[in-house]
């Protein structure tokens, strides 16, 4: 296919060849040029014959970026409404413009700006200009956000926007398809490796136990405190041999995410060394297993590149220096765009921390990976993100929640063809139940 031309007003090029490319090239694998265009009410792609889509401009058009990303621009409510043409319907969600589209012989006109808003959420400048309260670990709140706020949280709109773009293509004449094949994930954050830290981490649980009135979980405990301290059994967070067991014959990729500093007395209770030979070992096994590994960087890191920077380098030596791509912040800790940014200079590739710790769905709007942007610097990035959907620890004890949510999400992301990413701790597969609802998560999301 020949490249798709499109004209574009010549200020704010920076924002919208991102937002072009990210939608048609990095998810659709199509060539695009781009045309200065006089006009800066539209974008308009040239289609056969003569016609054309335009897409109206309601958000690039302050020539300096800077007027552009205030908390006036942020829409305070979104319309919807169904679009439909050539026998196709569209719920559509609008955050810039009107969600309307005339369909004639020569010219297709969208009057809802999706660059706009798919720039909105993918690069999140929302979070960046956040003047608001964070949350208690310095995080922008899920109730902050636009998508919870107007209810489109657990809906993937940049890739319903990408649907409707396709179908916009092939009226103008183009050929088009999603090449995008669904994937699954199953990641863990590897926080700790230690259960019994002696008898006071015993009679802490034993204590925990009771006040729930889960005697199961204590007899469990008594056989597992016993037996590992006359080395009868493996600490129960030395979890690896049963995640390994578990992803066999599972159609799931895996990564975990392994931690080689401490920045934070209590949020870090990082008991182990990556050096220790013992994890070392569980390293040779990932890599005979096809496991991928990852740097999951202590508390104080997302504002910190030189510290990043060190357990960068102290994993990728315990890791006999295979090369380290992988990172995710622990706690989800972030702060647009600068930990992006010191993520993409250490020499990242992927990162993996953006749902919002209290809810499962989509922060950044999409389920397939994408190249980030940095609004402060104007540019686009090297590192891309992958869509972390899924987090078990806020409704850890909640088997019908855990499995709603992963059921729900899992229909959405396979009718786009995404990437299914969930998270789960490997300190949380000790009880009998926990290891029921992790079995039952591994068994959605896989593929057909
Ligand atoms: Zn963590």
């Amino acid at each position: 296919m020949k490249k798709l031309r499109i004209h574009i007003p010549t200020i704010c090029q920076e924002e919208i060849k991102y937002s072009f490319h990210c939608l048609l090239t990095h998810f659709l694998g199509l060539q695009i040029e781009f045309i200065d265009s006089e006009d800066d009410q539209y974008y308009r792609i040239e289609g056969h014959k003569g016609k054309s889509l335009l897409i109206e401009n309601h958000f690039f058009q302050n020539p300096n970026p800077k007027e552009l990303y205030q908390l006036s621009k942020i829409p305070k409510e979104v319309s919807s409404k169904i679009l439909a043409f050539s026998k196709m319907e569209f719920e559509h969600i609008c955050l810039y413009g009107k969600p309307e589209l005339e369909v004639n012989p020569k010219e297709i006109n969208l009057k809802s700006d999706i660059i706009a808003a798919s720039f909105f959420m993918l690069s999140r400048w929302e979070e960046w200009i956040y003047e608001g309260e964070l949350d208690r670990h310095e995080r922008f709140p899920l109730e902050a956000s636009l998508s919870f706020k107007s209810h489109f949280y657990q809906r993937p709109l940049v890739n319903e926007y990408v649907e409707l773009f396709i179908a916009l293509l092939n009226e103008l004449g183009y050929s088009i398809s999603n090449p995008n094949k669904y994937k699954a994930v199953i990641s863990y954050d590897i926080d700790m490796v230690q259960k019994w830290r002696g008898i006071k981490s015993f009679l802490q649980s034993i204590f925990l136990n009771l006040k729930r009135k889960d005697f199961g979980r204590i007899i469990n405990d008594k056989l597992s405190y016993f037996g590992n301290t006359v080395g009868l059994n493996k600490d129960p967070y030395f979890s690896f041999d049963f995640i390994l067991d578990s992803l066999k014959n599972k159609k799931v990729s895996a990564i975990l995410y392994f931690k080689s500093g401490v920045s934070h007395p209590r949020f870090d209770k990082n008991i182990y060394n990556v050096s220790d030979p013992k994890i070392k070992e569980v390293f040779k096994t990932l890599h005979t297993e096809n496991v991928e590994i990852g740097l999951h960087p202590s508390y104080h890191t997302f504002d910190n590149k030189e510290k990043m920077r060190e357990e960068f380098e102290a994993l990728q030596i315990a890791n006999s220096n295979h090369n380290l791509v992988n990172c995710r912040q622990h706690y989800l800790r972030f702060s647009i765009p600068e930990t992006w940014r010191i993520m993409d200079e250490i020499g990242f590739k992927n990162d993996s921390s953006m749902v919002y710790s209290k809810e499962a769905g989509f922060r950044c709007g999409v389920c397939y990976s994408f190249p980030v942007f940095d609004c402060e610097n104007r540019k686009m990035l090297s590192l891309q993100e992958s869509p972390l959907i899924f987090m078990e620890t806020p409704i850890l004890e909640d088997e019908d929640k855990i499995i709603n949510q992963v059921e729900k999400l899992t229909g959405i992301i396979k009718k786009y063809n995404g990437e299914n990413i969930v998270l789960w701790h490997n300190n949380n597969l000790h009880y009998k139940k926990h290891r029921r609802s992790y079995e039952r998560v591994l068994d959605i999301i896989q593929g057909n």
